[in-house]
């Protein structure tokens, strides 16, 4: 401590005397925001056109490129892989669902207790440093953090242990089907019927109307849900050292509309469809844009921003087609290189990069922030980002964060699917992930 005290009284000296010699400092907050299913293929030529102006700031004064994924291309898997820095195998979300042992073989979608390592804002939060998580995947039921946490089936409503402290926000509502209706003419033109959906019909009208409701009207109204949370979040008192912002909309768009973008990589899109729907995708991450923006304008420029996705997307076709009876709405595929963008203090302007992977995240946000990195991670330092004397690793290195036995697989959670356990499965079925 007294070292420390001392370092300042000096710096502050230094900077009093006009001395003009500067060591680069980190910056004092991290925020992290991770965005689904993100593609270079699709956002270059959106911020091109202009469509994207807060990411394409954030991109022009950073260090950008793509972000490599991994196998199985499963958003909870690759998430809790960012957090944690770590393979599925170690961090033990493997799959979207997982198979009790003597429950007669019903899915229940995984969840938090199943992880079997620490995330980044347990190591953060270890050392007293406040942390923020907004419905970053697989982190229900709440665990405590040192801060506050809204998991990611708050949006669901009146969820046992859907945040931190118990009861945190838990008078936020999910957003009213009403409300999603409103908007929807700024991405559509559709007579939506709400009265009139059936995935199964043999009306196409009626599968259409399925399709929105699936794929645009519940991903706004999720995203939206955490965009609030968020605001909240940052209005509430002192900005948090780390905050963790994830929304998922992009992704479900992409598999839902991806068809009426590129109608001539599908069979069967008539003109009046793609009229229709055809920019569902692109308005979707100007929506995004310009929700992230209100997100940045919280954070002063003394933050290190992360924005991330998991892994890409294209269209269904080719290798990249899915045939299952639930996909066969669907037209968007993912891919296995995702988006990476980092710009603060101590980053470099205007670089690509090309070799960051989805393990990358954890070790290099703690060699930012000067903690060692865990020997039992997988990622390395990302440090062609950073401008020397940042986050080089001057920490050094550790065996590993966890402290205790790591629980047993099949003992972490109840077998017996709850009433929200239904609704993702629900969800998850609509994406031919499971049947
Ligand atoms: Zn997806």
């Amino acid at each position: 401590m007294r070292v420390g005290v001392v370092a300042v009284l000096f710096l502050g000296f230094a900077s009093f005397a006009g001395c003009t010699w500067s060591k680069p400092k980190p910056a004092r907050r991290i925020l992290v925001l991770a965005l689904d299913g993100g593609t270079w293929d699709l956002l270059d030529g959106y911020m091109q056109r202009g469509l994207l102006p807060n990411l394409a700031k954030l991109r022009k004064g950073g260090v950008w490129g793509p972000l490599k994924s991994i196998k199985p291309s499963s958003s909870p898997v690759i998430w809790t892989t960012v957090a944690t820095g770590k393979t599925p195998e170690k961090h033990g979300i493997t799959f979207f669902v997982r198979f009790p042992t003597g429950n007669t073989g019903q899915p229940v979608p995984v969840s938090r207790t199943l992880r079997r390592c620490k995330a980044i804002w347990n190591i953060l939060g270890d050392r007293d440093k406040d942390v923020a998580i907004d419905g970053w995947l697989i982190t229900w039921p709440a665990e405590e953090v040192y801060g506050r946490m809204i998991t990611d089936r708050a949006h669901y409503g009146n969820v046992e242990k859907e945040s931190f402290p118990p009861g945190y926000m838990t008078e936020l509502q999910p957003v009213p089907i009403e409300k999603v209706l409103k908007v929807m003419p700024s991405f559509m033109s559709e007579d939506f019927d709400f009265g009139h959906m059936d995935r199964n019909s043999k009306d196409p009208e009626e599968r259409l109307n399925f399709l929105v409701y699936d794929r645009f009207v519940r991903a706004y109204a999720r995203d939206e849900f955490y965009l609030e949370a968020a605001e909240r979040m940052l209005d509430d008192g002192p900005l948090p050292d780390a905050t963790f912002v994830y929304l998922r909309g992009t992704d479900d768009v992409q598999h839902g509309f991806w068809k009426f973008m590129e109608p001539d990589k599908f069979k069967g899109v008539t003109e009046e469809e793609a009229r229709r729907f055809g920019k569902v995708i692109e308005r979707y991450w100007q929506w995004t844009d310009q929700a992230v923006g209100k997100i940045f304008s919280h954070f002063d420029k003394d933050t290190l921003i992360v924005v991330l996705s998991d892994h890409g997307g294209g269209p269904a076709v080719g290798k990249y087609k899915i045939i299952t009876k639930e996909y066969l709405q669907l037209s968007g595929s993912h891919r296995n290189t995702g988006i990476l963008i980092i710009n603060g203090p101590g980053v470099k302007v205007g670089k690509e990069i090309d070799f960051a992977s989805v393990y990358d995240i954890t070790p290099t946000l703690l060699a930012y922030v000067g903690l060692p990195v865990a020997e039992d991670m997988d990622g390395r330092i990302l440090k062609e980002a950073f401008v020397p004397g940042i986050a080089n690793g001057s920490a050094g290195t550790i065996a590993t964060y966890e402290t205790g036995k790591p629980k047993p697989i099949e003992a972490a959670q109840p077998d017996k699917p709850s009433a929200v356990d239904k609704k993702v499965l629900e969800g998850l079925r609509s994406l031919g992930y499971i049947n």
